[in-house]
């Protein structure tokens, strides 16, 4: 059976942040009809794919835990009538301080749920409150102490890279705060100011040197901790890897559900439209469907893998497109020494190397 990973997009937010440009919306009142939609949804897709076993689940908003635990539960309830779901599964939730607490930690846990990722964003509760976040520093910490006393073992801390008034200093600040809270997980990515966003419209832009002065010493902070960044913008304890994401990395099949969710199955790539009352009305649209070639995937493989610290496998390129990488790239990829670096099967990218990615992978494909 084919292994297979599952997006949940629950798109419902507290209040929305200045700089936020995701499918998320205040309209908690639409909370109920979205999640029939949604098993609806799950019980027409499990039809389909019956050569499929699900290895990971990953509920992604806005602010899923906004939906509560009886509403999770339930969800997972229909994954597991409707797939064939490993036993071992990693099931994710993202969740935002001030929303989970001794209350439901220890419900969400019961409804099988075995990670988190808290949206810390900062540990400056100057910044967050400029970005409209609906939690200050100390409601991460209450969070964290909340779902650690139910039982998780697996939460991770969400960082921002760019954010207004940051510097490196305060980044570190930042992920030595959650850090400090037993995270075995850290994501810190960068900023984006899109067009229409509150942030935007303030005047504020990233600046990218700062960034990348943050991050080096980020990088230099968590790695002195144990924290071994596995992908660019992800650091774990050995072993807390996010399963999910790897699935994302790896090409595996991955079916998302909801406004905005997009898939990729077997080469199809597909998504659902981010009107979150034009799902609920109709669960089944999709907005947008492509068939990858296999050149467009295999490009693809190359773009997400090498951002991995492990890199690509020179013999699974072979065996999955058919490529032979020396005879293709071996020339642009021995140019791009020291950055780039071909070790037997793997092709991956040095350490200064991660710091100049985009500009490398550029001139590789
Ligand atoms: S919590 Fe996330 S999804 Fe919700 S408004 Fe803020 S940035 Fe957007």
């Amino acid at each position: 059976m084919k292994p297979l990973s599952l997006y949940f997009h629950l798109p419902f937010c507290l209040s929305r942040c200045s700089y936020c440009s995701f499918c998320s919306q205040t309209d908690l009142g639409l909370t109920e009809p979205y999640v029939r939609a949604l098993v609806r949804e799950i019980r027409a897709v499990g039809r389909r794919l019956k050569n499929h076993r699900v290895i990971t689940v990953y509920f992604g908003g806005g602010t899923p835990s906004l939906v509560g635990a009886e509403r999770i539960a339930l969800l997972l309830a229909e994954v597991k009538n409707a797939f064939c779901c490993d036993g071992q599964m990693e099931i994710s939730l993202e969740c935002n301080p001030a929303t989970v607490g001794e209350g439901n930690a220890s419900q969400f846990v019961q409804a099988g749920v075995n990670r988190f990722s808290v949206g810390l964003q900062s540990a400056e509760d100057t910044t967050l409150k400029l970005l409209g976040r609906a939690h200050t520093s100390v409601d991460f910490t209450d969070t964290v102490r909340a779902l650690r006393r139910a039982g998780a073992v697996n939460i991770s801390a969400d960082l921002i890279i760019g954010l207004p008034s940051e510097t490196g200093e305060t980044l570190v600040k930042s992920a030595d705060f959650a850090l400090k809270t037993g995270v075995t997980h850290l994501s810190a990515y960068g900023l984006s100011v899109e067009e229409g966003t509150k942030l935007y419209q303030s005047g504020y832009r990233v600046d990218e040197d700062l960034c990348a002065d943050g991050y080096r010493m980020l990088v230099e902070y968590l790695k002195a901790r144990g924290f071994m960044r596995y992908e660019i913008s992800n650091f774990s304890l050995p072993g807390k890897e996010c399963r999910h994401n790897q699935s994302y990395w790896n090409l595996t099949d991955y079916y998302g559900f909801g406004a905005s969710a997009h898939s990729l199955l077997s080469r199809r790539r597909f998504f659902h439209s981010d009107d979150v009352s034009g799902y609920i009305a109709s669960p089944f649209a999709l907005v947008s469907e492509e068939k990858l070639s296999a050149e467009e995937e295999e490009q693809e493989l190359l773009m997400l893998g090498l951002r991995t610290e492990s890199g690509v496998s020179v013999s699974e390129l072979k065996s999955r497109f058919g490529c032979d990488f020396m005879q293709k790239y071996g020339e642009r990829a021995r140019a791009l020494a020291p950055y780039l670096i071909i070790d037997g099967d793997r092709v991956r990218f040095s350490d200064e190397g991660f710091y100049l990615s985009n500009a490398l992978l550029a001139r590789l494909l």
